[in-house]
């Protein structure tokens, strides 16, 4: 229960890139047949790939991952149109790949500040409007954030920032597969997606830069990918995203149903259970598998070993690399104490879950915090604030 994370590999998927490895071994640059078949595999992926989105395949580049992406987004945007201004806007809830990016982006002297989110993890489109000036170039709004699952209006906040001349990337990585999607529709410039988040491999993932836009890359090498991303193309990896898009296509409004249907029932299980806990992120509009839970007076790693213990796999509200035991950033900026941060217990389901396995981890974790509070002695007197 933790497909925010990673995916298991859908077995149909797993079963082309074993076949794209073993059989179809070709360089899609070589002339001879194999090629050639190489290529032809290379464009279906990215056919496969762009139609989720209602894009081109040409629109699309593939990358190592949604990380590379988004660097590619940032850095190569900003460093090709230096020329037009020095501002780049952020949300202050986006993951690492771009928070970390637009330090290196200030390190090249770019000014890079950040929209705050409202307490529901939202980003107001009035807030954009407000912070875009005629030095902004390029503005990065995460569609579906990684933590709290809240689900932004991409359409409005692309107007907005388009009504000032100014480009807009979105982070879509929690979002590619599971929501639609439509880059036309929407006016996106730039769209980041992962191949582990949907079922796909690790280490591949695919940025959609809209036809016309300049971006500068960041490998330099051969002319893969129309020279905007050097090297040999990782074809298993490529063929197992165009397939993981695939079957995403095909299964995405029943999952969406599915999978609310399930978080609903986790969230009744649990709630009507245990008193003072409280949902992260926005009531209804969130991703369907997305359950974010602060469990007042209990330690959300506590939560977490307990039910490892029962082989029950879910995120706590602690950074997450691994180690780490500093409240995440994510939940701070959206006004929770450190202490209700790391009371925190991120829950994500995905395509494999059942009713079954939500009723047995509803009841782990009503027995496991119930016993952690009579432990710790928190009975009345826990500060509920909402
Ligand atoms: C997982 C994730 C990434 C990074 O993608 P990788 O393919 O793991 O590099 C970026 N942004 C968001 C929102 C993510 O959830």
């Amino acid at each position: 229960m933790d497909h925010s994370a990673t995916t298991p590999v859908d077995p149909r998927v797993a079963e082309v890139v074993h076949n794209v490895m073993v059989n179809l071994f070709g360089n899609p640059s070589s002339v001879h047949s194999f090629g050639r078949e190489a290529k032809g595999l290379l464009h279906q992926a990215r056919e496969r790939v762009a139609r989720l989105i209602n894009a081109q395949p040409e629109e699309i580049y593939f990358t190592s991952g949604g990380t590379e992406a988004d660097n590619l987004a940032l850095l190569g945007y900003a460093e090709a149109n230096r020329s037009r201004g020095d501002r780049i806007l952020i949300s202050n809830i986006e993951h690492p790949a771009i928070r970390n990016a637009s330090r290196e982006l200030r390190r090249r002297g770019f000014r890079v500040e950040e929209i705050p989110a409202d307490p529901y993890g939202m980003i107001q489109p009035d807030r954009v409007a407000q912070m875009v000036d005629s030095s902004t170039i390029l503005v990065s709004i995460m569609h579906v954030n990684n933590e709290v699952g809240t689900i932004n209006d991409i359409a409005a906040i692309s107007e907005v920032v388009h009504r000032k001349g100014v480009c807009f990337h979105t982070d879509a990585v929690q979002s590619y597969g599971k929501i639609p999607i439509d880059v036309k529709a929407w006016g996106i410039d730039m769209l980041s997606l992962s191949g582990h988040k949907i079922y796909g491999p690790k280490g591949v993932g695919a940025l959609f830069v809209r036809k016309g836009l300049e971006l500068h890359p960041l490998l330099f090498g051969g002319h893969q990918e129309e020279g905007l991303r050097a090297g040999t193309e990782n074809m298993p990896g490529i063929v197992g995203l165009g397939e993981a898009a695939l079957l995403c296509q095909q299964m995405m409004s029943y999952e969406e149903e599915r999978l609310t249907q399930l978080r609903l029932r986790l969230w009744h299980q649990i709630s009507s259970k245990l008193p003072w806990i409280r949902l992260n992120g926005h009531p209804s509009c969130r991703l369907p598998g997305n359950l974010n839970l602060t469990f007042l007076g209990v330690e959300g790693e506590a939560l977490l070993i307990a039910l490892d213990l029962e082989g029950v796999a879910v995120s706590s509200g602690s950074a997450c690399s691994s180690g780490s035991h500093q409240p995440s950033p994510v939940l701070l900026a959206l006004g929770l104490t450190p202490e209700e941060a790391q009371s925190t217990l991120r829950i994500t389901l995905g395509r494999g879950n059942t009713e079954e396995e939500v009723d047995r981890v509803a009841e782990i974790i009503v027995k496991t915090a119930s016993r952690l509070r009579e432990v710790a002695g928190v009975k009345e007197g826990v500060a509920v604030s909402s």
